[in-house]
């Protein structure tokens, strides 16, 4: 297909490559199944120029002979050097682009032409011009170039009809930009933009970083901050143990062999808590609500004119900033759709809508409900013991695990009783409980013994619960089925009528159900394929369509199996003429 126009995010930190087929936007991977490139370019040891991981690999070890977040430089006059050469910033994303593109065609089996790419809102145009050079080099017809919250609001939006206002938060490794858009018929209008160029979480990965020097030279009296492959790995061991406590209430950061210090071997081996990083980053955090505050200023909003909060970039997964967007807005966020994949998915379905495909919103398999736990806190001022306490929360992608961590409240506690629960609101028995045990011979502690607390949800909707007391690993499971409920009778019914009224026609969709409630599938089969195709035929195949399947139904409400065959066959054959 000569008319395919991938999409690229060409990031500070990472840059991606989509194309929308079959229906929705898929990031293109790698030989190695990798969909995120690190955008750093580098010069191996023989000259070799490395792209992505391998140069990012080599950045602490190598400074001089690799380059990082070259996005910043687009449009300036400036050069960089690698090795013996200077490069300009639109030869080194070229050099990105140029992966990217090979990347997809390996994927693809033949060459990609075009590309619509993404820039902040921010970039004035001669960041954009130069962007679209970088395309050019790269050997890219760049067939145009978009803003990021755009890209966003189309992955989420894209097809639908009504208006709405969407701020779009977008915390990557090292930027930060908010964006309030309209999107309105598909148009997407960026209204106000507003961010800091300078922020994102490596940033946090350094709190970490600064953090376990810290911890080392408290506990062993030692100083490695001028080793550079001490500070490649501590500064990799802080990043996991950052994702990690997007997920979980702790995180162990062991390093062996981390460096040798007058002639002794250092090895790290240290915990950190959620908490702990969280207080370590929550300055970080309100300097964004302070920008969101910024940019709905500039857009004349107030934040409950806002209607959706759409999460875009891989450091959005960090829960405290969820929690904080929830508290300023009143409503959840979204971010259902992979923040860090979000805007090149966007990219693409802007690429596929100019080369004149039908484009719809991504649609994702999520939870519906928030599953949680109950434990004491603060309900309208007082001190509750049956407050709600969020561990998945509603509209999180599965299959999904997180944990939290609880604390018990009486000296010597030996046992305690855990709920699990599904709904969303604030007093736990106004939620429905899905699940209950009891964990008993906890070890002698004093009160604030930590028991973890597990939740894992598989695409079937299967909820496995496990609950651990941290100090000796003691362990009490349970599974329970259904915890995503599928449609019950009366809820199958409704369904029915929903969807048989989107095709227009309430009473052919009465006949649909009453039969589908019969139960013989390929009949049902056969009436569903017919409803559906209602709306596409001429009136005289219409009413013909409408007669036999009441004449279905007739025959199967009298028994009478013979009819219903012959209706069945009749109807079948129709559908087959009309399709040929
Ligand atoms: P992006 O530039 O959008 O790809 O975002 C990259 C940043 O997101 C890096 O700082 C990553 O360490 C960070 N990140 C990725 N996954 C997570 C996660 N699960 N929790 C917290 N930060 C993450």
């Amino acid at each position: 297909m000569t008319d395919e126009i991938v999409g690229i995010d060409l990031g500070t930190t990472n840059s991606e490559i989509a194309l929308y087929r079959g229906g929705k936007p898929e990031i293109l991977a790698d030989a190695q199944g990798r969909k995120i490139l690190p955008s750093v370019v580098g010069l191996s040891e023989t000259g070799e120029i490395l792209v992505g991981e391998d140069a990012r690999n080599q950045w602490l070890l190598y400074p001089d002979r690799t380059v990082r977040s070259i996005k910043r430089r687009m449009g300036r006059d400036e050069t960089v050097r690698l090795g013996e050469h200077e490069y300009t910033p639109q030869e080194i994303s070229a050099i990105i682009l140029k992966r990217l593109k090979e990347t997809a065609e390996a994927q693809l089996g033949h060459t990609v032409h075009k590309a619509v790419i993404t820039v902040p809102a921010y970039f004035s145009d001669t960041q954009r011009q130069a962007t679209r050079e970088a395309g050019q080099i790269a050997g890219l017809e760049v067939v145009r170039i978009i803003n990021e919250p755009t890209a966003a609001a189309l992955v989420y939006e894209a097809g639908q009809r009504e208006g709405k206002r969407i701020l779009v938060y977008d915390l990557g490794g090292g930027t930060f930009d908010v964006s309030v858009v309209r999107i309105e018929e598909g148009v997407v209008e960026v209204i106000s933009s507003h961010g800091n160029n300078h922020l994102g979480g490596d940033d946090f990965d350094q709190k970490i970083v600064a953090h376990i020097l810290e911890h080392l030279k408290l506990s062993q009296a030692v100083d490695v901050s001028d080793q550079p492959r001490a500070m490649a790995r501590i500064l990799r061991a802080a990043e996991t143990a950052k994702k990690q406590l997007s997920d979980h209430p702790f995180a162990r950061i062991e390093e062996e062999y981390l460096a040798e210090v007058e002639g002794r071997p250092v090895h790290l081996s240290m915990e950190l808590s959620r908490h702990d990083y969280e207080v370590m980053i929550a300055p970080y955090v309100e300097e964004t609500l302070q920008a969101i505050h910024t940019a709905l200023r500039s857009a004349d909003l107030t934040a409950t004119q806002v209607e959706e909060i759409l999460l875009v970039g891989g450091a959005t997964r960090t829960p405290v900033i969820r929690r904080r967007l929830m508290e300023v807005f009143r409503h959840e966020p979204r971010g259902e759709v992979d923040a860090d994949l979000c805007v090149a998915m966007g990219a693409a379905i802007q690429g596929a809508a100019i080369a004149g495909q039908e484009v719809s919103a991504v649609l994702v398999d999520v939870t519906p409900y928030t599953f949680g736990t109950s434990a004491i806190s603060e309900l309208d001022g007082q001190l509750y013991p049956n407050c709600f306490i969020p561990i998945i929360p509603r509209n999180t992608p599965i299959p999904v695990r997180k944990s939290d961590v609880f604390y018990t409240v009486l000296d010597n506690q030996s046992d305690v009783d855990v709920r699990i629960y599904q709904g969303e609101e604030r007093d736990a028995q106004q939620n429905i409980e899905v699940g209950q045990f009891r964990v008993e011979g906890l070890s002698k502690a004093p009160a604030g013994n930590e028991v973890t607390l597990d939740l894992a949800l598989d695409r079937d909707g299967i909820l496995h619960v496990t609950a651990r007391e941290k100090k000796t690993g003691l362990e009490r499971q349970i599974r329970i089925d259904q915890a995503v409920p599928r449609y019950d009778a009366a809820g199958l019914q409704q369904a029915r009528e929903r969807i048989g009224s989107l095709f227009g026609a309430g009473e052919d969709a009465t006949v649909l159900e009453s039969v589908a409630v019969s139960g013989d599938a390929e009949i049902v089969a056969l009436l569903d394929k017919a409803g559906a195709k209602l709306d596409d035929v001429d009136a005289e195949d219409r009413q013909e369509m409408i007669d036999l399947m009441e004449a279905i139904h007739d025959a199967q409400s009298t028994g009478d199996r013979s009819a219903v065959e012959h209706a069945r066959n009749q109807l079948a054959d129709l559908l087959f003429y009309l399709e040929t």
